[in-house]
């Protein structure tokens, strides 16, 4: 029998304390993993919550804050052997309402964020010279195009740029770097959009729901734990021979 062991890994996790990052923190800790989750909404520095699980504070907005955070984690715990970015937030206008603002916001944290502590922990593992997973969280977002989403469709469109260059450059260091597509999943930020999206086009987050759901062919949207699977697997041997890729989890709602 296979089973996913993580023992002797050490994981870190940004946007860790909620929803698809939270699901993925508990998951590589049921797998054996140490676990560094971090976050805007956590208080301290480094604070070692239980053997396997630390929390830290991060606002990955801020390239200096990045580097802070970085710094405070690799002097603690060494380089880690998976980096999963899953921090991420969404905003809800049609471009030609939307503000330069809301952009701008949204590309610090979904791409440039994403971009320099993957960068940043990349070089670590190169100059350790130590074999690593990054996996980045995108969305269907960064290959279709949705309504009042532009500054989130754009912002996941260039992870996945970054994402198939950095396979390209980091195969050699056997560093491999995939992205994984949620297409509608349960969480806070979900719920978030479906009130502010409704707003926009007259309908009830219930209303919001129902199309969702009736978009997917498994007639369902995803619980974290549909994505957090996906992401072990990612970590795991299991995927050996896959980098550069950008994995659909959408119930059949895309197919490229
Ligand atoms: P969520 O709001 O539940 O979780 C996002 C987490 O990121 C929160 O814990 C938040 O505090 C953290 N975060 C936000 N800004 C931060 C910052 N500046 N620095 C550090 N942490 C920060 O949302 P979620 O739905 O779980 O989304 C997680 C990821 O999955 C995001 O990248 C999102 O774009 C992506 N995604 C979500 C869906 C979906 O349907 N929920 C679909 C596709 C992709």
């Amino acid at each position: 029998m296979i089973s996913i062991d993580l023992s002797n890994q050490t994981a870190v996790v940004t946007g860790g304390k909620s929803g698809i990052g939270k699901g993925i923190v508990e998951l590589f800790i049921q797998s054996g993993a140490k676990v560094i989750s971090a976050d805007i909404s956590y208080d301290d520095p480094y604070r070692v919550v239980q053997p396997q699980l630390v929390e830290t504070h991060l606002d990955i907005s801020r390239p200096d804050d990045i580097d802070r955070w970085c710094n405070v984690l690799l002097n603690e715990a060494g380089v880690p052997d998976i980096l999963v970015n899953c921090a991420g937030t969404s905003t809800m206008d049609y471009v030609i309402d939307s503000k330069l603002a809301d952009w701008e916001k949204v590309f610090s944290i979904n791409s440039t964020g994403l971009y320099v502590a993957s960068k940043r922990f990349a070089k670590e593992m190169v100059d350790a010279h130590k074999p690593g997973r990054i996996i980045q969280i995108a969305s269907q977002a960064g290959k279709n195009g949705y309504r009042a989403m532009g500054g989130y469709c754009a912002s996941k469109h260039a992870v996945l740029g970054l994402t198939k260059v950095m396979a390209i450059e980091l195969a050699a260091h056997n560093i491999l770097v995939n992205a994984v597509c949620p297409g509608i999943v349960e969480t806070p930020m979900k719920q978030r959009e479906r009130i502010e999206g409704g707003i926009i086009r007259g309908m009830t987050a219930q209303e919001i729901y129902e199309e969702d759901c009736s978009q997917v062919p498994l007639g369902r949207t995803a619980e974290v734990e549909d994505i957090a699977n996906v992401v072990l697997f990612l970590a795991s041997p299991l995927s050996a021979y896959m980098t550069g890729q950008a994995i659909n989890v959408t119930g059949g709602m895309t197919m490229h």
